[in-house]
């Protein structure tokens, strides 16, 4: 039985003062209305605000994340990050791979590679996103783009590094744009993905593996994307930042 895992990714948003009052009133519903026992909730907020992230939430049960980092330790890479200083600061979780990554800073399966081998190293669990663009999946081609984006993002990475992974499958045609996929063609592509993990690291590694979908996810569509078979939760852009509907999607989960 996987664990259920909602992720909210805040993104590029909201200054220190409006992250706190987001995390603390997150942190208030979920303290008053949710039980954690069968959902892993991981906030995401702006590097600068994730010290108080992890402060705020410290004892709650909630978990906080970077929405992305570098590749080396340390060195002369003006404005990064490392996947070290992350964790010097508490936080348990990085996003990797996001599309926004991929389309705006020129990440490709390589430099995915690296930043999930350097983050595993650190000890730190990593949601790597995988999703096709709306042309790929026009002309057919998202099975092997797919393919590509998870065998090669994975690549060096062994059965035991694999427990620290959780696969966000986001197809770009439904980040932000308020269309998501119907349940049954995320279900499909969820199937297909867990297939090649079963191929590269046998069945039972493949059936442990959580794959969240991520795509315009609200608290209507919730329920029945998560309630189909390979969707094991969800990793939430927009609806993240208001903390009722969040609360609502990590209910859906339950
Ligand atoms: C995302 O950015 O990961 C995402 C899924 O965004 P949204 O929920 O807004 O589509």
């Amino acid at each position: 039985m996987r664990k259920k895992i909602v992720a909210g990714n805040w993104k590029m948003n909201n200054g220190l003062a409006e992250s706190q009052a987001l995390i603390t009133e997150v942190r208030g519903i979920i303290r008053d209305e949710l039980r954690l026992d069968n959902v892993d909730v991981i906030l995401f907020p702006t590097h600068y605000a994730l010290p108080s992230c992890v402060r705020l939430l410290e004892g709650s049960g909630v978990f906080s994340g970077a929405q992305n980092c570098h590749q080396e330790k340390s060195g002369a890479y003006t404005g990064e990050v490392s996947a070290s200083m992350i964790k010097s600061v508490g936080a348990t979780h990085v996003i990797i791979g996001h599309s926004e990554r991929r389309q705006y800073f020129g990440e490709d399966n390589e430099i995915c590679n690296a930043k999930v081998r350097s983050a595993i190293e650190e000890g730190l669990m990593v949601l790597y996103c995988i999703g096709e663009t709306l042309e790929e999946r026009e002309s057919n081609s998202h099975f092997d783009i797919l393919k590509s984006q998870l065998i090669n993002g994975l690549k060096e990475i062994n059965a035991q590094q694999l427990n620290n992974i959780v696969i966000a499958y986001e197809p770009v045609w439904a980040i932000g744009t308020g269309k998501t996929a119907t349940s049954e063609q995320a279900q499909e592509i969820h199937a297909f993905l867990r297939e090649q993990l079963s191929a590269k690291y046998g069945d039972s590694i493949a059936q442990s593996v959580r794959i969240l979908y991520g795509g315009s996810v609200k608290p209507d569509n919730a329920k029945d994307l998560f309630l189909q078979k390979d969707i094991d939760g969800g990793l939430i852009g927009g609806a993240s930042l208001k903390a009722r509907d969040f609360a609502e999607i990590v209910r859906a989960a339950q």
